[in-house]
Order: C-alpha cells, then structure tokens, then sequence
C-alpha cells in the first residue's frame, strides 16, 4: 500500500495534478516553488505555495498543507480511501500505455466493420482468423478514433501528446490496418499500413519499441529476423513461429541488443528489392551482428520478393523451409 501510495504521487505529481484542474502559479524565487490563488478558501492574493521537489503545497491564507491526496481530500470532500480511487482513475486516464491500448481495442473493434480491411489483409496473404487476434491487428477508417476516446474520459492534450489525434485535431491514422507496437509489454506506439493511396508506412512519433513479439521469440536458438508486420504473419501463419520483425531495415539499439542477448542464430530475410537496399541493410546488419558474436544466414528470396509476397504468390511452408536450409 505505502510503495504504491509513492508510485501513484510520482506518477501524477501535485503540479501536474493542480494545473490539469486549471490552477494556474508563478515561479516564487530562483527555485523549486510556485505560487498562486487558493483552490480551498477565497482570496484575491496569492498565499497558495506548492513545492514541486517536494510534492507538497501549503497555503499561508487557511493553512492547510500536505500532499496530492491531502489536496483531493479537501478539494473534493472525499475521504482518504475515497482519494486514491479517485487519484487511481484520474492518473490511468492520463497515462500514454493505457490510451494506445484503448485506442488498439477500438482499432480491432473496427476491424469486422469495414469489408475494405479485411479484403486488404486478404490480399496480403493473412487469412487466418486466430492469428489476427493474436497479432492484435485493427482497423482505423479514420474520423472515429478522438470521439470515442473524448467520451471515455481521455484529454484532448493527451490524445495529441500520443500522436493519435494531429494538431489540428483529427484522428492520425486514416484507412490503416493498425498494429501494436510494444516495449516491456506496455503499448508505446501504433504501425499503421495503408490500404489506399496515402504514404504506406506511419508510426505515431516516438519509438517503434522492441522486435516484435520478443519474448515468445528469444528462446528459439534460431530467429528469423523480417523487416515488415505483414511478412511476420504470414511466416507465423505458415508455422515459422520463431520469426520476429524490426519494422524496416535500420534496428534501434534496444532491437540489435535484444537480437545480442544471447547466443543464437539470425536468419535475416530482407526484401530483394530492386535497388538493392533490403540487401544492402542485410549485409550492413551481418557485419555489425558477427561482430557480436551472433552467427547470421542471409534467407535469398527470389528477385523483387519479400517474405510476404513470396507466400502470396503460392510460396509454402516446405518451400520456404528449404530457403532457410540454403541460407548463406
Ligand atoms: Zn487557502
């Protein structure tokens, strides 16, 4: 009770907290403290000081004092308890994780409702029902997303700090198929795909997070490392369940670290595209990855292939196995 009593006060600190309910201070001095009118009593000079190293305020006018839930006992005329369900509420609707997860739900919500989406994934060779509940893949048609969320209580501030809502206030992603993006299992960014004409590849700003899936995959002595979300699913579809995606060809830090982790082999399975840069990156990527020790093979896929059109073309699992057997 007491560590997650910390946790929460550090997770909304009191100046956040007073200036979400639109208190407005001044600096007071060269230091950590502010100073403003009293939200617990009237008065029109300001007496009200909160101390944001401390994460305490106390007002010189009434003289009360103490921290956030002291505050919200006071403001709101709740008792102790009822101020940390209260504070609970107010700070889960204030965190990035939980708006993307709720933004991925409603995103897979919409999945069903729009024939063009699942033609779409059908298209790219992923059929199979479980898989796309597995991969948590959504639907965004655009326009719908910054409502729903208003009304479950999400800020606008909030919406546009994730990147979900743009500045000027419609919805980031239109016509994409959405997946989540993780980093030590908490959602820290969407990919979404288009469908139509607009610019294929988006991510909402920040970082695209861990390889994907890493935990299930880095137990496996061999990896097969794919830079796109739909080539991982149609391997994972074919039963190559030890493939994980880096979402383009450049890996951050964390990603090549985690490929580093421990002894294994790499199959890396760029694109074969026509100028060359899948291939470049692979080459690229095998030099800084036996660097590390890690034994790497280069899967060749016939010219102009990735793994995901090699499959949708009529590839199999056999044909692909045998692939990774040639690997170099
Ligand atoms: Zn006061």
């Amino acid at each position: 009770m007491g560590e997650d009593l910390e946790q929460l006060k550090q997770r909304l600190p009191l100046l956040d907290y007073l200036r979400q309910q639109n208190w407005t201070g001044r600096p007071a001095g060269q230091g950590p403290e502010f100073v403003g009118l009293c939200p617990l009593h009237h008065e029109t000079r300001p007496s009200f000081y909160v101390n944001a190293r401390k994460n305490l305020f106390y007002c010189h006018g009434c003289g009360q004092g103490g921290d956030l839930i002291r505050f919200v006992e006071l403001s709101q005329h709740l008792s102790f308890r009822q101020s940390l369900t209260y504070l609970e509420q107010q700070s889960t609707l204030a965190d990035p994780d939980t708006v993307l997860r709720q933004a991925s739900v409603f995103y897979q919500q919409q999945l069903d409702r729009y024939p063009e989406a699942r033609r779409y994934l059908e298209q790219r060779g992923v059929r199979d029902l479980a898989l796309i509940r597995e991969l948590q893949i959504g639907y965004a048609p655009g326009g719908s997303l910054r409502r729903h969320l208003l009304a479950q209580g999400y800020s606008l501030d909030l919406l546009q700090g994730t990147g979900l809502v743009n500045p000027q206030g419609h919805d980031t992603f239109y016509q994409r198929v959405v997946f989540p993006c993780c980093q030590d299992g908490r959602i820290v960014n969407l990919y979404g795909r288009s469908i139509g004409t607009a610019f294929a590849h988006r991510f909402l700003p920040g970082s695209k997070g861990n390889l994907f899936a890493w935990e299930s995959v880095r137990q496996s002595p061999r990896v097969i490392l794919v830079e796109g979300m739909f080539d991982l699913a149609v391997l994972w579809q074919a039963g190559f369940h030890h493939a994980t995606c880096s979402l383009g060809t450049h890996l951050t830090a964390d990603q090549f670290r985690q490929l580093c982790d421990r002894p294994r082999t790499v199959y890396l399975t760029f694109d074969v595209d026509a100028n060359g840069s899948g291939q470049q990156a692979a080459q690229a990527l095998t030099h800084r990855l036996q660097a590390q020790g890690i034994t790497t093979r280069r899967v060749l896929l016939p010219p102009g292939e990735d793994p995901n059109s090699f499959f949708v073309q009529g590839g199999d699992a056999r044909q692909f196995q045998s692939l990774l057997e040639e690997a170099l």
